[in-house]
């Protein structure tokens, strides 16, 4: 069996002030024993870690890849690369792009194409569209879950109409999984649309408003207490749709939802100044959302961090603001920018690893990943928290290169990946 011995770690989760060793067999952590401890087992290899910090590999449950269908994005061999250079050693995956996962069919010939590509834990959304009415059981067992567009994004897959809608929470409550939703409401980002200018840079967060995400939250709700289903909401970027999701968690409902690292980074002020590349749905909102998000996340509203990685290519995000698909790449990054934001004092580096890790590890049953743990996966992230570096897109694995962190300077980035035992990435020979 092939062993590594991890020495004198250092287990933030934890103890940051406690060394530890760690022994990893096959896929599975072996021991964890105090720093000097453990004896190295005949042919294990051994890392001198001094200090450094062992993560649990971050659960990511928003990504997007585009394959099959647009491979000139995006695809599974560089984006689960990009993930595992990102901290990252399970993901979770939505198709917005032809061909959409509406049937056992189209999910099983997806998982046939991209799992030999993958070199972290992947996994896929069932699509919630018209043409799936009536298929969500069937492809129950193969799915983490099912991903509803509540409004316009990329793809043109949103759906409305109470009725259909109703008839979706319905069949997604009988399988047993969480209904994942995108909550922006069409007409009202129409209305805003009409009132503030089509898609200008400055007006993006006025049309694709906070009132929009308010409401097609509160539908959801009312569907999901109806029909009994269990409800999370992607990606939240507005203080007024988190709270009332926090009285509906209040009230004993099971609702969670996550946010990304954008709408914690940056404000829609940065979206006039940067230009498309922070052009996004939802769009960015005020410093006011942004400090509710955080309070979010610091008292558990907030149950994840997720990259929403929406890889397009340079041409396309190069185009005028009005012209230029929304999505922002996030993958190779991932990790170092969920850690800064510990290391900035924005968040509780022990609330940073919940929500990427073992947060979504519970709420998508992973019941042995999300935590360093004796009988836990070896799904591993070794990270100096001394290494700082600067954001160069020009590095990244995955295809989309461009990045509105580009010259950011970041902590938490990983020098070793394992996923179930196997080294995926290595930023450099020695470590
Ligand atoms: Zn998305």
């Amino acid at each position: 069996m092939t062993g590594r011995l991890f020495r004198e770690v250092v287990l933030p989760e934890r103890d940051p002030a406690e060394r530890f060793d760690v022994l990893v067999e096959g896929r599975e952590i072996a021991r964890v024993g105090p720093g000097g401890s453990l004896a190295v087992p005949a042919s294990a290899t051994v890392v001198e870690a001094d200090g450094r910090w062992l993560l649990p590999g971050f659960i990511d449950d928003h990504v997007h890849l585009r394959e099959p269908g647009l491979e000139r994005k995006e695809g599974y061999a560089t984006g689960t690369r990009a993930a595992a250079a990102g901290g990252i050693t399970t993901l979770l995956e939505i198709q917005n792009n032809p061909p959409l996962m509406v049937d056992r069919a189209a999910v099983e010939a997806k998982l046939a194409q991209v799992r030999p590509l993958s070199v972290v834990n992947i996994g896929v959304y069932g699509s919630l569209v018209r043409e799936s009415l009536g298929h969500a059981s069937e492809m129950a067992d193969l799915v983490h879950g099912y991903k509803l567009f509540m409004g316009p994004s990329t793809g043109g897959i949103d759906v409305s109409g109470d009725e259909v809608l109703r008839s979706m929470f319905r069949e997604v409550a009988a399988t047993g999984h969480w209904l994942f939703v995108h909550a922006e409401d069409g007409d009202l980002i129409a209305q805003g649309i009409a009132r503030h200018g089509p898609d200008g840079a400055r007006a993006f967060h006025l049309a694709r408003s906070a009132a929009a995400e308010i409401k097609a939250t509160e539908d959801a709700l009312r569907l999901a207490h109806d029909e009994g289903t269990r409800l999370h909401v992607f990606h939240l970027s507005s203080g007024g749709a988190l709270e009332l999701i926090r009285d509906a968690r209040g009230a004993g409902r099971p609702v969670t939802c996550g946010t990304c690292p954008h709408y914690l980074y940056f404000t829609h002020e940065d979206t006039a100044r940067v230009g498309p590349l922070l052009k996004v749905n939802p769009s960015i909102k005020t410093a006011g959302d942004r400090e509710a998000l955080l309070a979010g996340l610091r008292d558990g509203t907030v149950d994840c961090l997720s990259s929403d990685h929406a890889p397009h290519t340079a041409e396309e995000k190069a185009r005028e603001f009005p012209l230029a698909p929304s999505g922002i790449p996030c993958l190779d990054i991932f990790m170092p920018l969920c850690l800064t934001l510990a290391e900035r004092g924005a968040l509780p580096l022990t609330t940073v690893l919940d929500r990427a890790a073992r947060t979504p590890a519970a709420l998508h049953g992973f019941e042995r990943k999300g935590s360093v743990a004796e009988g836990f996966d070896a799904d591993l992230v070794l990270v100096d928290p001394r290494e700082r570096r600067v954001v160069r897109g020009a590095e990244h694995f995955s295809k989309a290169r461009q990045t509105p962190y580009e010259g950011a300077e970041l902590i938490g980035w990983p020098q070793l990946t394992v996923v179930g035992g196997e080294v995926v990435f290595a930023r450099s020979p020695e470590a």
